[in-house]
């Protein structure tokens, strides 16, 4: 007997589509393009039901499944949507891009061509100053007279790294011996293709605060201006459940839950048994969890134990 086999039809976003191939600028020159994309909000239904074809019941029931899927870290079927872009990005940037190892990755090569013309420039109200609760951040801004400086410093510099770059190749210097001395603010390119899964878990870690501002620019240009438009119900939930959400730990949930009892000596108590406190009367250090569980409380609106006076 002859199998009836439904038909089926390619997943097409328009809103894609529409910007299949035009560069999203990034930083100066920058930029970030979707060269191709697979799938889209109910590829990631349709597996997750194992069913052929559309796979879909009522529209509402597809967001709640995929909202379910992303609350428990049902990961799997986020993985049969992919994307691949092109990207232009400085090197020190792309050296932080490239520790994502799920992402499949064709990088421009400085050994075969020649080196992108083109390094990131620092306006002079852009220099950053050393952070000092986060070693490895930023703090506030240098005065834009103190960063007119360092700008002009920048452009010097690069001219000059240019200068030996051109003359080496001229001299007929192998080109990937020629580019050592190019500053790390040259733009690379490289093709990048990601599942979704895996480009949620980049973009929870790069768009957050703690990531650095060059990286972050890139992660919520594809945030903002793709994943929204390619999927647009797990965008939402991502926002809700992964990005924009608060993690608990145990010992905070203690804290928490005997502050809401009213209980503000057996918080504080908590917090010294798991040495974020000193006991009361001795000198209060730095600690970084601390400070974090002090951002936590901040945005549930708690006031930390520790703080009364
Ligand atoms: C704010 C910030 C600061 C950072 N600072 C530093 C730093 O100072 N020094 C430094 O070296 N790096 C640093 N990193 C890089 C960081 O340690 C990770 O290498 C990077 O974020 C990639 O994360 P990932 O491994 O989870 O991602 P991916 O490589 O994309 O992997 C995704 C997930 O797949 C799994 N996976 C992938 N490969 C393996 C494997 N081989 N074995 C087991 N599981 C695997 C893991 O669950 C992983 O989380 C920093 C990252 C951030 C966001």
């Amino acid at each position: 007997m002859e199998q009836t086999v439904e038909k089926l039809e390619r997943t097409v976003v328009k809103e894609i589509d529409e910007i299949l191939g035009v560069p999203l600028k990034v930083l100066d020159d920058g930029f970030v393009r979707v060269v191709d994309y697979m799938g889209n909000d109910s590829s990631v239904v349709q597996a997750a039901r194992v069913s052929y074809g559309k796979g879909t019941k009522k529209l509402r029931e597809d967001e709640t499944l995929i909202r379910y899927l992303l609350r428990h870290h049902h990961t799997t079927p986020f993985e049969m949507c992919e994307i691949k872009l092109h990207i232009r990005v400085p090197m020190d940037c792309w050296r932080q891009w490239i520790r994502h190892r799920t992402a499949n990755v064709n990088e421009y090569s400085t050994r075969y061509s020649l080196a992108v013309d083109a390094a990131q420039r620092t306006k002079p109200g852009e220099w950053r100053t050393q952070g000092t609760t986060n070693r490895q951040g930023s703090g506030g801004f240098l005065t834009a007279e103190q960063g007119t400086y360092f700008t002009a410093q920048e452009s010097e510099l690069q001219e000059s790294s240019r200068k030996v770059y051109n003359e080496r190749i001229a001299a007929g210097i192998a080109r990937e011996q020629a580019r050592k001395e190019l500053t790390l603010s040259t733009y690379t390119e490289a093709y990048w293709k990601i599942d979704l899964h895996n480009l949620l878990h980049f973009l929870a870690l790069r768009m957050e605060a703690h990531a650095q501002h060059e990286i972050r620019t890139y992660a919520a240009t594809i945030g903002n201006e793709i994943v929204s438009k390619w999927c647009p119900m797990v965008w939402k939930a991502f926002q809700d459940y992964l990005f924009g959400s608060v993690e608990l730990s145990k010992q905070e949930i203690a804290i928490i839950s005997r502050l809401q009892a009213g209980d503000r000596t057996g918080a504080r108590a908590v917090a010294e048994e798991y040495g974020l406190v000193p006991p009361p009367g001795q000198e209060m250090k730095f600690n970084l969890e601390r400070k974090e569980i002090e951002e936590k409380m901040k945005r549930l609106g708690i006031r930390p134990p520790w703080l009364d006076v």
